[in-house]
């Protein structure tokens, strides 16, 4: 076994825990593409980027090194360091997905049966249903009211909240659903939120029902009906831990793509040089549903605000988009299945990742014969792993299990339909779309890593 652990110096050891913790406080209070997006806003501004809003139209001229950043309806994002080069010659673009498999609210929720109050829900992304029953869980999002305001909904992370709770059927009169198939143990419309018992006082009907109303109102001054333009998502609650006795590895929510938003981003923040070419992190919302909406990856939101910066940089043509477009390079940062002994019948071991061996490159992921897959282009994948050796970056390359097992597919086609460079390269996680899915701090170490060597070098 070649263990990449016993490479490491002191330093880098301390390196790998650090990153560690500031990944953890990343992933405990970022449980929301809106909350990814207010974070990495927050941290970029801090260190002097700018709203291209803010820029629109005026007479401000870009300068190499300036940091710029956009956001679309608060649930996408790009952030770009202007490089020495013009825009034309092409970027440097890490892209990563914000949004992470959960239960979202439906439009019309809230219900009393036999004094339960319980929120109903539409889940969101792949899950196994049965695995999102018995767990603690918040609700986190926004309430948009008619009169324009919105307010923040964060309920049960503090440790003096309450946790909201789905139920599973007790084991003692679990026999016929024990016969299920796990598809249908769990089915969509009982992942439905327990949220109340106890009723208000002087209502006949739905009296737990209306007191959950009353302190809504209470606490957020919002009506029933409010809930008609409220995005509220329902995840584990909860802190990322570190996991294992030697706490080599991360325990949370919401790691697949937090894990690769995070170090690319990290990697962006880290590169305080002026590049060469522009260097771009683009942060997308929808992967899980299919990179759909205004939000998502095959949105016009990119496209959109590379022809404002363009503009700004006094090349305003649809020709210098296309131009600029076609000859950037992208890591498309997602994640991929790590290799998990306990079902090795799915995977194929030569071509799958294992923890602690560095980043993961799937030259194509897709499903069956490479359906709907981008394949990356051979004379790419040398430069990038030309990059990485030449940086001392682990890397490991992955296909997504066994041929015909089974497939996934990532923003990486979306990005090549531009006739960009752009291949997968991520991070391994077990037990992927789960509450609680499992990394290695060595592998993220490694993948910021490779992303900052991307950036210079690419
Ligand atoms: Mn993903
Ligand atoms: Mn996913």
């Amino acid at each position: 076994m070649n263990y990449r652990w016993l490479k490491y110096s002191e330093d880098d050891r301390n390196r790998i825990h650090e990153l560690g913790e500031r990944y953890k406080d990343f992933l405990s209070c970022c449980k929301t593409e809106r909350e990814c997006v207010s974070f990495f806003i927050r941290e970029a501004e801090m260190k002097g980027f700018r709203n291209i809003e803010d820029l629109i139209d005026s007479d401000y001229s870009l300068s190499p090194g300036d940091g710029i950043f956009a956001a679309g309806m608060g649930k996408t994002a790009v952030f770009f360091r202007m490089g020495r080069r013009p825009l034309t010659e092409g970027m440097n673009i890490l892209c990563a997905h914000i949004d992470s498999p959960r239960m979202d609210l439906k439009p019309v929720p809230l219900y009393e049966d036999t004094g339960l109050a319980y929120l109903d829900t539409h889940y969101y992304g792949g899950i196994k249903k049965y695995q999102w029953v018995t767990v603690p869980l918040a609700l986190h999002g926004v309430i948009a009211k008619k009169d324009g305001t919105v307010v923040r909904v964060n309920i049960g992370e503090d440790d003096k909240d309450p946790v909201v709770y789905i139920s599973d059927l007790l084991v003692h009169l679990s026999k016929d659903q024990m016969e299920k198939k796990a598809s249908e143990v769990i089915e969509g419309e009982q992942l439905d939120v327990l949220v109340g018992t106890i009723p208000l006082g002087g209502k006949e009907k739905d009296a737990v029902k209306e007191n959950v109303l009353s302190l809504l109102k209470e606490k957020y001054g919002m009506e029933e009906d409010d809930f008609i333009s409220a995005e509220i998502e329902v995840v584990p609650a909860g802190k990322a831990r570190d996991c294992g006795l030697d706490r080599s590895m991360i325990a949370g929510y919401g790691h697949d793509d937090r894990c690769c938003a995070y170090s690319t981003f990290e990697a962006m923040l880290d590169s305080t040089d002026i590049p060469e070419r522009t260097v771009c992190c683009l942060y997308v919302d929808k992967e899980e549903i299919g990179s759909v909406g205004a939000t998502g990856m095959e949105s016009r939101f990119f496209e959109n605000v590379l022809a404002e910066l363009l503009a700004l940089a006094g090349s305003d043509s649809s020709l210098a988009l296309r131009r600029t477009l076609a000859r950037s390079q992208m890591l498309s940062a997602d994640v991929s299945a790590a290799y998990d002994p306990a079902f090795s019948q799915v995977f194929e071991k030569k071509n799958t990742p294992c923890f602690g061996k560095g980043l993961v490159i799937n030259k194509y992921t897709g499903a069956w014969g490479k359906d709907y897959t981008n394949d990356a282009n051979a004379e790419y994948l040398a430069r990038v792993r030309k990059i990485l050796d030449d940086n001392d970056v682990a890397f490991q390359m992955s296909e997504v299990g066994k041929v015909d097992a089974g497939g996934s597919g990532t923003i990486a086609f979306i990005a090549a339909m531009y006739g960009m460079d752009v291949v997968d390269a991520g991070i391994a996680v077990l037990s992927m779309h789960s509450p609680c899915e499992v990394i290695c701090k060595v592998d993220l170490y490694e993948a910021k890593k490779a992303y900052e060597a991307f950036i210079r070098h690419i």
